[in-house]
């Protein structure tokens, strides 16, 4: 999914542009050009629309990470809408037993013990399926849904990780001064090839083995781009960007280590911001007592989205003032 040619990020069209040969803006910060002798900053005008745009290297990084974050809400939407449809079309004559309606759903099934040169070869069919109410299926259709919501939130995380460590890389490759930003001690031991390299792959790797997860990365990130904090605790949507990321995490380790269970003893000690952040952006019912199953219906998947696209974006556009790249080239619309 992620290209590396050039494309206009107004209207797509590949490989129409000219180079422009337009020198940096001088806006911004006073360091805003500081990216000038560690990357050739180029201009275009696209043969298409003719808008002109730069060659931010990060656009393409944030760009591929929203493809997959919108393909993921089309897809959990439509598979809803179509779960949802077969529930719909039990009828109620189907309520003690669904056998009908799964009709050719048997697992069929062989014997091993069977010689492979056998030609009285056998089948066995298993799965009665007299034992399974319709609304027993409703039920395994909702759980359904519900598993499947939670396994793209999970899924939109894992996303939001690689798209940190991706903006990460790029920023120590394009400029191997932030190494300053890292503690020395952390990596001293890292093979001494991959410090003066020139490719993304190698400063994925040494981000992956030093910072580790979203967390040691966004701690760099804030260092080399202050701004990026600012906005974690003061936003439209009065909460702490950060918390919200700890509890996100803690959600994901339920979903992919637990069977959607969040264990009471990891949230207990949580001050109450955080449990707010998780009662209003994962599950409403979690209680201190015994933990609770994760109910992540879909406004929630879909606000948990559109909150990683936020959150990416604020680290785009921070890291493409402070670098003296454009960084609007999205469709704005008004509410
Ligand atoms: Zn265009």
């Amino acid at each position: 999914m992620y290209q590396k040619k050039i494309w206009c990020p107004f209207c797509s069209s590949p490989k129409i542009f000219e180079n422009l040969d337009i020198p940096a803006k001088k806006t911004g910060s006073p360091d805003s050009l500081k990216h000038e002798n560690k990357i050739e900053y180029k201009r275009y005008i696209c043969q298409g629309c003719e808008r002109e745009f730069d060659n931010n290297p990060i656009f393409q990084i944030i760009e591929a990470l929203f493809v997959k974050l919108s393909h993921s809400k089309c897809l959990f939407f439509y598979l809803r809408s179509q779960l949802e449809e077969l529930k719909n079309e039990i009828p109620a004559s189907c309520n003690q037993d669904a056998s009908k309606l799964l009709t050719g759903s048997k697992i069929v099934f062989k014997d091993l013990f069977e010689n492979p040169t056998d030609p009285f070869s056998q089948v066995f069919l298993a799965g009665d399926f007299r034992l399974i109410g319709g609304s027993d299926h409703v039920k395994a259709i909702k759980n359904l849904v519900a598993w499947n919501s939670a396994k793209f939130l999970s899924q939109s995380y894992e996303q939001f990780e690689t798209y940190l460590k991706d903006v990460a890389s790029k920023t120590l490759n394009i400029n191997k001064k932030y190494l300053d930003s890292i503690k020395k001690s952390d990596y001293k031991n890292y093979k001494k090839s991959s410090l003066s390299s020139n490719d993304d792959n190698d400063w994925r790797m040494f981000v992956g083995y030093v910072l580790k997860n979203s967390t040691g990365i966004l701690k760099f990130l804030k260092q080399v781009y202050p701004e990026i904090k600012k906005a974690e605790k003061q936003n439209y949507r009065n909460i702490d960007l950060e918390e919200w990321l700890e509890v996100f995490s803690e959600v994901r380790h339920a979903v992919t280590h637990s069977d959607q269970f969040l264990k009471a003893d990891r949230v207990r000690s949580w001050p109450h911001s955080k449990k707010k952040i998780l009662a209003s952006y994962f599950s409403g019912d979690y209680n201190d007592e015994n933990g609770s199953l994760l109910h992540i219906t879909d406004h929630i998947l879909y606000d948990d989205l559109k909150l990683i696209a936020e959150y990416s974006f604020l680290v785009y556009k921070s890291w493409s003032i402070a670098e003296g790249f454009e960084w609007e080239y999205f469709e704005k619309k008004h509410n």
